[in-house]
């Protein structure tokens, strides 16, 4: 079952983040039709986002990464909150591109050169808004970048997704491990020794090793302490109602030309595929509420 654990280690130098998120990945790609190199690339952004939802304070927050480039995949966007809930879509789910020289999906080129974005609805006036330059694009590399300038939190962060011969997920997950300002010296040797020896990701998840092994494998020398466990899963709460609202919001001349199209319309949600559909009587009704 997807899950996301949650740590921390060395007297609370360290704190720690794990997530298997095969379900909901397998899930995303069925619903947004995705190529293997976009499961590949919404699943890692999928990953990254649960985690970095988790670290929201309150109950109602959210977050949301979007990533903007000039690859094939144009771009892609997700929203989590912090109970381990997330949706999201990718621009183009099409994308198809020859594997790199290693082997891995060409995530990197899918998402070519661009922008990360980063922004946290904490029920402020404003929601907070952060943007660093993709790094590699290969999106890891690219939270770990947008954490450090943008949040100043130094972080390992390590995302994977393997898809199987039959195109279906068959691993994704991954884990960021941040050192608190504090951190003595030591412990951040330790664990850069340890980072640099692990498996990746999907080795791990394929090894049978699950969120809280893969914390134990990456801080097991350094007195973890596993403070929660939630399960994950790719939730959409959309409704007929809040379309419907949508719809109002477009304004009594906008809607006067559906009307007046004669046709009823079709309104698709982009996180889940949902489809609600208004017919004519229905959109005239909407003109009194205007
Ligand atoms: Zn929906």
């Amino acid at each position: 079952m997807d899950h996301l654990v949650r740590a921390t280690a060395a007297n609370g130098q360290i704190r720690a983040f794990a997530v298997t998120t095969k379900e909901l990945t397998e899930y995303a790609r069925n619903i947004h039709s995705l190529s293997p190199v976009m499961t590949a690339a919404f699943g890692r952004l999928m990953a990254a986002g649960i985690m970095m939802g988790s670290m929201l304070k309150g109950e109602e927050d959210l977050i949301t990464v979007k990533i903007q480039g000039d690859g094939p995949a144009k771009g892609a966007l997700i929203t989590a909150d912090s109970k381990g809930n997330v949706k999201g879509y990718v621009n183009n789910p099409n994308v198809d591109l020859p594997p790199k020289a290693n082997g891995h999906f060409d995530v990197g080129g899918a998402y070519g050169n661009g922008f990360l974005t980063v922004i946290k609805d904490m029920g402020l006036k404003e929601p907070y808004s952060g943007t660093t330059n993709l790094v590699t694009g290969e999106v890891a590399e690219d939270i770990t970048y947008y954490l450090a300038t943008s949040e100043q939190v130094p972080s390992s962060v390590g995302l994977g997704v393997l898809v199987d011969t039959d195109l279906t997920v068959r691993q994704a997950g991954g884990f960021i491990v941040q050192l608190m300002p504090f951190a003595e010296e030591e412990t951040i040797s330790k664990l850069e020794k340890k980072l640099g020896q692990i498996m990746s990701v999907t080795e791990m998840l394929d090894a049978g090793i699950d969120p809280k092994g893969m914390l134990m494998e990456i801080l097991g020398d350094q007195d973890v302490i596993f403070t929660e466990e939630i399960p994950c899963s790719y939730t959409c709460n959309c409704s007929k109602e809040r379309f419907r609202k949508g719809i109002i919001s477009i304004g009594r001349r906008d809607i006067e030309e559906l009307i007046a199209e004669n046709e009823p319309i079709e309104t698709v949600c982009h996180f889940c595929n949902s489809k609600y559909t208004f017919e004519i009587d229905k959109l005239k009704e909407l003109l009194n509420e205007i």
